[in-house]
């Protein structure tokens, strides 16, 4: 029988998400976070505006969220360390289920990690800059 790593048994704890950076909440090449009229009214409703308000302040085209500069979301939370969600109880459904119950494939790729905790820690750092 194949031996799992650790990262895979952590990966499958979706526990796990509340204590993550939020690796999966960066656009990187080839990936997409799919957008539903029927979480467009859920966020409308989380902030008491129109669907229409929703798709012109936070869409970027019709399907997706718009990012800051480094590929994030611009609904995830700079200084945060953890549950960095700003609009975690509306958030989107591909948000929620992902990553469908299998292994999260950031925490199973030195690859994807090597991309974004770069990004993770620039950020960490100005937030520490800021701060002082
Ligand atoms: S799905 Fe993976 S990358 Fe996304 S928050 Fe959970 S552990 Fe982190
Ligand atoms: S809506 Fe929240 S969970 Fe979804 S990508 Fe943006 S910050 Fe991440």
């Amino acid at each position: 029988m194949k031996k799992k790593s650790a990262t895979y048994s952590l990966a499958r704890n979706k526990e796990f998400c509340n204590f993550c950076p939020g690796y999966c909440c960066y656009r990187l090449e080839g990936a997409s976070l799919y957008i539903m009229a029927v979480d467009i009214n859920r966020i409308a409703r989380h902030f008491n505006i129109a669907d229409g308000e929703v798709r012109k302040r936070f869409l970027d085209g019709k399907y997706t969220f718009k990012t800051r500069e480094d590929g994030s979301c611009i609904f995830l939370h700079g200084d945060r360390r953890c549950k960095r969600c700003l609009i975690h109880e509306a958030r989107p459904k591909q948000c929620r289920d992902f990553p469908y119950d299998k292994p999260c494939p950031y925490l199973e790729s030195e690859q994807f990690l090597e991309v974004i905790q770069k990004r993770i820690e620039k950020q960490a750092k100005l937030s520490i800059v800021e701060l002082s």
